[in-house]
C-alpha cells in the first residue's frame, strides 16, 4: 500500500500508477529537472505553517513562529514562509544574509548558536536584527561590547539548560546538563547569566529560550521545561528580570515511516500552552510572548526527493542492493543517526512488494546506504525511487563529497512547478579554486 501519511498532503497515485505531487507526476518532474531532485509541496508547507500559527494563537494570543532556517532555507522559500507570517531562528550570517536578501524584514528573526563569531554579531546588530539569544558567557560580553561600540541598544533573550532528556538521538539532544548549548539552570550558570545580562549596558534581556532537542516524540519533556524554565524566571522578578518572551524552541517530530505516530501541532501547541497558562497564572506572572521555533515539521514533510536507479547487485542469501544517482552528499541521515526512511517506486506507486532491498548511494563509502530491509516491488534500473519527509535536514546538510553537483531543488503546486535552486555545475564545484 502506497504510504500516505508519509507523503506531502497533495501527494496521490494516478491511473497509472504513477506517484504526483503538487498535480505533477513524479516521472515528468524528473524528466524536466533531472536527477536527483527534491520537490517540495507547496501546499503542504502552507498548511503546517498556518498549522502552527492558528493552533499556538488560539491557545496564546499574540504568540510567534519563526521557521528554523537551518532545516533548508533558500530565498525563494523564505518569501513564502514570510507571506505565512513566520518568522525565522538563524544559527549563522549565511542564513541571516538569506532572510535579509529574500526582503523579509528581520525584526521577527532570531540568532542562535553556541558559538556566534564576532563577524556574524556585528553583522546582525549592523542589520537591526530583533533578536539575539546569547548562548555562552563569551558572548554575552562580546556582544555587549558590540552593541556599545554600535551605539545600540541590543534585545536579546538567554537560552538556558533545563536538564530534561527529550529521549532522542544523543546527537540531537540539546537539552541536557552534557550539552554544548546554553546556560545550565542546575549548575548555577544560567542564574549568574541572567544577573551579568540585566547588568549590561548595552542588551535589553526580555526572557528566556530553551530548546530540548529533535525529533521529541513525547509531550511531557515540554511541559515540564516551561514549568521549570518559568519558575526559574520567577525567582528574578525582584532583580528585574521581566518575562516578556518565553520561546521552548522547537524539535517537534514528524513521521518518517508509516508506523509512527508524532503528536499533531494541536497537540504540542496544547501542552505548551497549557503549561505556560497554568505556571503564569501559579506565579502571578504576566503572560510572556510565547515563540515557537518549527523547522522539520514544517519543511520535512513538504519534500520528497527523487533518484533514478542505476546498478543492482544481488548478494544471494546476503542482500541486495539497489543503488541510486544520489546518497550521503544530498541526504546524510542515514548515515549520521541511523534514520529510517520510506521508499516507494514512482512509477509503481501500488504495485506489491515483492522483495526486500537496500538502498545504496553513489557515493565512497560503504555506510553510504539511505535505506536498509525496504520491501518493494520488483526494481529495474531506470525505475523512479521517491524517498518522502526529506524536506528537512537533507538539502541543507548537503555536500559536495565526491565533487558530485548538489540537486535542484524544485517548489510544485497545482500542477505546475518552478525551480528555486537550480542543479550544481562543474563550474560550481571549481568556483572557488585558486590556480
Ligand atoms: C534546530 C533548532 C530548532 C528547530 O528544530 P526542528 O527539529 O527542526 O523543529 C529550533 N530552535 C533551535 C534553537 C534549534 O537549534
Amino acid at each position: 500500500m502506497f504510504p500516505k501519511s508519509v507523503f506531502p498532503d497533495t501527494a496521490e497515485v494516478n491511473a497509472d500508477g504513477h506517484l504526483v505531487i503538487g498535480g505533477c507526476t513524479a516521472q515528468a518532474l524528473a524528466d524536466e529537472y533531472g536527477t536527483p531532485v527534491y520537490v517540495l509541496d507547496e501546499a503542504t508547507i502552507r498548511a503546517k505553517c498556518r498549522a502552527f500559527v492558528s493552533e499556538f494563537s488560539q491557545r496564546a494570543p499574540g504568540a510567534r513562529v519563526a521557521y528554523a532556517c537551518k532545516a533548508y532555507i533558500n530565498p525563494a522559500l523564505a518569501r513564502v514562509l514570510n507571506e505565512e507570517g513566520l518568522g525565522f531562528d538563524v544559527v549563522s550570517g549565511g542564513e541571516l544574509a538569506t532572510i535579509a536578501n529574500s526582503g523579509a524584514g528581520l525584526e521577527n528573526v532570531y540568532f542562535h548558536g553556541n558559538n556566534k563569531t564576532p563577524q556574524e554579531l556585528e553583522e546582525a546588530i549592523a542589520q537591526n536584527i530583533g533578536w539575539v539569544v546569547v548562548d555562552s558567557f563569551h558572548e554575552l560580553e562580546l556582544l555587549d561590547h558590540l552593541a556599545g561600540e554600535a551605539g545600540k541598544t541590543q534585545d536579546i533573550l538567554l537560552r538556558v539548560s533545563p536538564g530534561i532528556d527529550p529521549h532522542t538521538h544523543v546527537y540531537t539532544t540539546t537539552g541536557i546538563l552534557d550539552s554544548k548549548f546554553g546556560f545550565s539552570i542546575q549548575t548555577g550558570h544560567a542564574a549568574i547569566a541572567v544577573r551579568q545580562a540585566l547588568a549590561a549596558k548595552n542588551l535589553n534581556l526580555r526572557g528566556l529560550h530553551f530548546h530540548l532537542g529533535s525529533p521529541v516524540f513525547e509531550l511531557e519533556p515540554y511541559r515540564v521545561a516551561t514549568e521549570l524554565v518559568l519558575r526559574f524566571a520567577a525567582e528574578f522578578r525582584e532583580e528585574g528580570l521581566q518575562m516578556q518572551h518565553f520561546s521552548p524552541g522547537g524539535g517537534f517530530a514528524v513521521a518518517y515511516t508509516r508506523d509512527q505516530q508524532p503528536p499533531s501541532v494541536a497537540d504540542y501547541a496544547e501542552t505548551i500552552c497549557s503549561a505556560l497558562t497554568a505556571t503564569c497564572d501559579d506565579l502571578g506572572m504576566e503572560l510572556p510572548t510565547l515563540v515557537v521555533e518549527p523547522g522539520r515539521s514544517i519543511i520535512g514533510p513538504a519534500g520528497v526527493a527523487l533518484y533514478r536507479v542505476g546498478a543492482i547487485k544481488d548478494i544471494p542469501g546476503v542482500r541486495k542492493f539497489v543503488s541510486v544517482d544520489g546518497g550521503m552528499g544530498d541526504n546524510i541521515r542515514p548515515a549520521l543517526y541511523e534514520a529510517q526512511y520510506e521508499v516507494v517506486v514512482a512509477n509503481k506507486a501500488n504495485a506489491d512488494p515483492s522483495e526486500t532491498v537496500t538502498i545504496a548511494g553513489k557515493y565512497c563509502e560503504s555506510g553510504d546506504l539511505l535505506a536498509q530491509g525496504v520491501a518493494l516491488p520488483e526494481i529495474e534500473s531506470g525505475d523512479l525511487l521517491a524517498i518522502p519527509v526529506s524536506g528537512a535536514y537533507c538539502p541543507s546538510m548537503a555536500s559536495n563529497y565526491n565533487l558530485n553537483p548538489r540537486p535542484p531543488m524544485v517548489l510544485a503546486a497545482n500542477g505546475s512547478s518552478r525551480l528555486i535552486r537550480r542543479r550544481e555545475s562543474y563550474q560550481d564545484l571549481m568556483y572557488c579554486d585558486v590556480v
